[in-house]
């Protein structure tokens, strides 16, 4: 069965290049994947799949499934492009003529090989007349960590047994990792405009709170753990310099390596935004927009997805392939050891910590979830940036694209013939959750 879905996807190589390439090049920002989204529903419902869109009413996310009854195996397909990356498919930095944004974090690979999975699959149960659902989850706006959390909300996820996902990244490894957990929150103050060089004593300056509230923030840092990261950006820091700005804005991410302390930093955080409206005599209103927990890692689910990584194997590349990425390479600031990663890395032995966040952690605290990398792009190249982008539309994200759509599928396959798999795997997620309750700052508002 498994070598069936390999040369399905091996068949299938130039639908999926013309599939990522549509996706690349369209590089829609999140909530706005309308063409992305389309392509990959249509895809599937062209080939028997049960598509339903408007997930969570979101009008770019969808679920579509095939076969029936237990067990379920879901694929997460991402597709959401990042704005101001805009870059040509060239070895130097060159943007494309009137378009904005890029897909920094290759998520038209994601999508486009999450679904090549999910149809080589159903290719197979279709022939075999096995029992068991597939099933693609079409999740918008990962970049602002919406998407998977709001599907979640709606109940999309809660009848699936086993998740799947990856990522395009610079190398080929098993993801036995904790993620960052994260909060995302606005803090906005009212004050009252008044003419500055006129009657500024009868302002009040919400500008003033905003640059009060970080200057606390700032101090707050000798105070936090040290896996905690706390950013700021100011949205709105008033219309001139003329007026008292009567409203002003500053957008949050608050990090650290478990929920429960982001909690504690949110906490901290609110008080000093409260401190700041007292300190100016203005109003502060707050709202959390979105929250990812970590990642949960799942050992048995992990070494499936090693096996399969392995007899797959990590993507080769043509000299070519590889001088291009050489040549991306050239304004690192430290030389990398390789052009491309070529090797599947050993499964580590006990879950690493990663810094990032993604909103991947909240589906993996409803559902045992595992995800995989491959090298799609130059080893060593930094998260979000425009080599990314570069090597995504060309052969070099092909080809990590193929050997991830091979590695997702087989693990698949294992979790459809294997019942014990899943039980290991929910045992598993169960004792990483034991005496945790998990609770959720999402939508909280204040003030
Ligand atoms: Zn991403």
């Amino acid at each position: 069965m498994k070598a069936d879905a390999l040369k399905w996807i091996d068949a299938h190589q130039d639908e999926m290049r013309a599939v990522n390439k549509i996706i690349w090049e369209l590089a829609e920002p999140p909530l706005q994947e309308f063409g992305s989204s389309a392509t990959l529903a249509n895809w599937l419902e062209q080939n028997g799949f049960r598509v339903q869109k408007n997930v969570a009413n979101l009008p770019t996310a969808f679920v579509a499934q095939y076969g029936e009854g237990k067990p379920v195996i879901g694929v997460l397909a991402e597709f959401d492009a990042l704005p101001g990356m805009s870059q040509q498919a060239a070895p130097e930095r060159i943007a494309r003529v009137g378009v904005n944004a890029g897909h920094a974090c290759g998520h038209s690979l994601f999508g486009t090989g999450s679904t090549a999975a999910a149809l080589a699959v159903q290719n197979v149960l279709a022939r075999e007349k096995s029992h068991g659902t597939i099933r693609l989850y079409g999740t918008p706006a990962e970049e602002t960590g919406q998407g998977k959390m709001l599907m979640a909300m709606a109940g999309a996820f809660d009848d699936v047994d086993i998740l799947l996902s990856w990522h395009a990244a610079g190398e080929t490894k098993t993801t036995f990792e904790y993620s960052k957990a994260l909060v995302s929150a606005r803090f906005t103050f009212h004050g009252v405009a008044a003419h500055a060089a006129v009657s500024p004593h009868e302002g009040k300056s919400a500008l003033d709170a905003v640059e009060l509230m970080n200057v606390g923030v700032n101090f707050l840092r000798e105070h936090v753990k040290e896996d905690s990261r706390i950013h700021y950006v100011i949205t709105d820091g008033g219309g001139q310099p003329n007026v008292v700005p009567p409203r002003a804005q500053v957008w949050y991410y608050i990090r650290a390596n478990k929920f429960f302390d982001v909690h504690r930093l949110f906490e901290r955080v609110v008080n000093i935004a409260r401190g700041a409206a007292m300190m100016t005599d203005t109003r502060m209103e707050y709202e959390v927009e979105s929250e990812s927990p970590e990642v949960l890692p799942n050992r048995p689910l992990a070494e499936i997805v090693q096996r399969n990584l392995e007899s797959v194997g990590a993507p080769k590349f043509s000299d070519e392939e590889k001088e291009f990425a050489r040549q991306t390479q050239r304004d690192l600031p430290v030389k990398p050891a390789q052009p491309l990663a070529e090797q599947v890395e050993p499964l580590a032995e006990k879950p690493t910590q990663g810094n990032y966040s993604t909103d991947v952690g909240w589906v993996s605290w409803n559902v045992p979830t595992i995800a995989l990398t491959t090298a799609c792009y130059a080893f060593g190249a930094p998260g979000h940036s425009w080599q990314i982008v570069a090597c995504s539309g060309t052969t070099i994200g092909e080809k990590g694209m193929r050997v991830a759509a091979k590695a997702l599928a087989s693990t698949a396959l294992d979790l459809l013939n294997d019942a014990e798999i899943i039980a290991a795997a929910r045992a598993d997620f169960a004792k990483r959750k034991e005496g945790i309750e998990f609770k959720t700052l999402m939508g909280k508002k204040g003030e």
